[in-house]
């Protein structure tokens, strides 16, 4: 069996409902599970929803408002019979949070948040599925909540994976024997039934967790880009795709912060062996990339750019040495923010990180670290992360910048600068 993945923008509307169906009629009507996030930038709207909610705001009401609009019309578009059933199935779903507007908020901001947006992708998994049988695709909608188990650790939950293998190999095979199983991405269930939700841009995640408990032939995530390229094209002009990589260089570059593809998704499926294709939903004929155990050496260097960065630097207030005492509470003080590391250098007298300017975050930080540090700190700069590098590569990036930070391993270069004043 197969598993794919569709994002937002490939069900960003009813065109793009026509062309994932118009991909899936291309293959086995059976034994293929699809993993679909929520429509378009929906998950944004629903975050607006929440936020507004929690703090009690009218807005919230006109955003609810927008989002089904926004819902009804795809609908109105693909069902011309306003008596298929879909029309009272998704205004049913949607009725979960006109409840919970009814009422204040009264919960954990992180919990509410999960119970309303998830809708997003129960809506569109809906849409899907009613449209795939409309066409004469048998389709069976399976709600993730039942399979995908978590911890209640709202907004970022953990996966149980024993009890999470258990559910999906009881339940699953039978439903894939007799069709395409249409599933959500990004969301599931803690043992209580609430809905848990596993971090943004969560769904590939999903997807791998099911390939993996399946012991799927493959996956596929189905994008806007033609595979995995060597650089964002939203900062490089000229991109290459990658046609094959290793599941250890797909870890590297979505760990440094490459964004085709969410971290956690390549080590379920490494374990399994299972081969990962990236393809475009654009071009659906066109090979894309295949990410497999096979250690193939990247053929370009690749790019990854972080920008909105604070180089925080951090000395002892009596200008000690930098010893592995005061290393081990700056971790920990680091840890307890919740404030991720993107590149360190440590010299005699002198520690320094490059982390994402989260506002809150980073004054909270600075603050606690300031306790027992001298703390000093360089705002709005550039991380950019070489993978393969060469000199060439390094004076490309570095033109009209002031670089404050260079990092380098044997494979991996990593240079914090700043635009030349
Ligand atoms: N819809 C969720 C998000 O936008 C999950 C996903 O797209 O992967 O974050
Ligand atoms: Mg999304």
């Amino acid at each position: 069996m197969q598993v794919f993945k569709f994002g937002g923008a490939s069900v960003k509307d009813a065109e793009g409902v026509k062309n994932l169906a118009k991909i899936v009629q291309g293959y086995p009507s059976t034994n293929l599970l699809i993993v679909i996030s929520a429509m378009g930038k929906m998950t944004n709207k629903l975050e607006e929803l929440t936020w507004a909610y929690v703090k009690g705001e009218e807005k919230a009401h006109q955003l609810f408002e927008e989002i089904k609009t926004y819902h009804f019309d795809i609908i109105s578009t693909l069902f011309t019979d306003h008596k298929n059933p879909i029309y009272d199935d998704v205004a049913n779903t949607f009725v979960e949070i006109e409840w919970l507007l009814e009422e204040e908020a009264s919960d954990s901001a992180d919990y509410l948040y999960d119970q309303i947006v998830s809708i997003g992708e129960l809506v569109s998994t809906k849409i899907v599925a009613a449209y795939l049988n409309l066409i004469g695709c048998f389709a069976i909608w399976a709600d993730a909540r039942s399979y995908i188990k978590t911890d209640n650790n709202y907004r970022d939950a953990n996966v149980i994976w024993d009890k999470t293998e258990q559910e999906i190999q009881k339940h699953l095979p039978t439903y894939l024997d007799r069709g395409i199983v249409i599933t959500q991405g990004f969301i599931g269930g803690t043992s209580e039934n609430f809905t848990s939700t596993l971090g943004r841009e969560g769904s590939d995640y999903s997807a791998a967790i099911f390939c993996a408990c399946l012991n799927a032939e493959s996956m596929t995530i189905w994008k806007d880009v033609p595979g995995v390229l060597n650089a964002d094209p939203k900062w490089f002009d000229e991109t290459e795709k990658i046609p094959q990589l290793s599941y250890h260089d797909a870890i590297e570059l979505t760990y440094y912060g490459a964004t085709v593809i969410h971290p956690k998704t390549i080590k379920p499926i490494q374990n399994k062996g299972i081969p990962l294709y990236v393809r475009s939903f654009l071009q659906p004929e066109a090979v894309g990339t295949a990410i497999t155990g096979v250690a193939t050496p990247l053929p370009v260097p690749s790019f990854i750019f972080k920008v909105n960065q604070v180089l925080i630097s951090i000395f002892p207030k009596d200008f000690s040495f930098i010893i592995e005492e005061n290393l081990s509470h700056i971790f920990n003080i680091l840890h307890k923010n919740k404030v991720k590391v993107n590149t360190m250098l440590n010299s005699a007298i002198s520690f320094s990180v490059s982390v994402d300017n989260d506002e809150e975050k980073i004054k909270q930080l600075i603050t606690d670290l300031s306790e027992t540090f001298k703390v000093k700190y360089n705002k709005g700069l550039e991380l950019v992360t070489i993978r393969y590098y060469n000199q060439q590569t390094i004076d490309r990036v570095i033109v009209n910048k002031d670089v404050l930070l260079e990092v380098k391993s044997r494979h991996t270069c990593q240079i914090v600068m700043k635009d030349k004043a």
